[in-house]
């Protein structure tokens, strides 16, 4: 199996660089307004690519390199769980729409009130 790469950027320029000037050539790249980016660069790291072969990877390291951001590489073997996730949560989200009443405990889809006896959930929810 061939590894895939992750490339993430981190909110901070290498000595040498400002980071405004760093976010700017970025966002050029991207094709996205630094604003938006430095807004989410500032909450967290981002990750620009995923998936990336070596060669890819390395692309974008001379382009980080050039720009001065500080970067980190990540192996990424990861591809096949994300999609094990992805479908243990849209079994999730197809239990969320169902209930069952906390007086008469029939199941039953969602509502503000028992199909049933006519509760209002929220009221004897817990
Ligand atoms: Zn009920």
């Amino acid at each position: 199996m061939n590894t895939r790469y992750q490339f993430i950027v981190f909110n901070k320029a290498k000595t040498g660089y400002s980071i405004q000037t760093v976010i700017e050539s970025l966002a050029k790249e991207l094709n996205i307004s630094p604003e938006k980016l430095a807004q989410s660069l500032a909450k967290k790291p981002l990750v620009l690519k995923q998936n990336l072969t070596k060669k890819e990877a390395l692309r974008y390291k001379q382009f980080a390199e050039k720009i001065g951001i500080f970067y980190k590489i990540i192996a990424d073997s990861s591809t096949h769980q994300n999609s094990v996730i992805e479908a243990e949560d849209m079994a999730a989200s197809t239990n969320a729409d169902k209930m069952s009443c906390p007086k008469c405990g029939t199941v039953q889809d969602k509502a503000e009130q028992c199909s049933n006896c006519g509760v209002y959930i929220r009221l004897v929810a817990a």
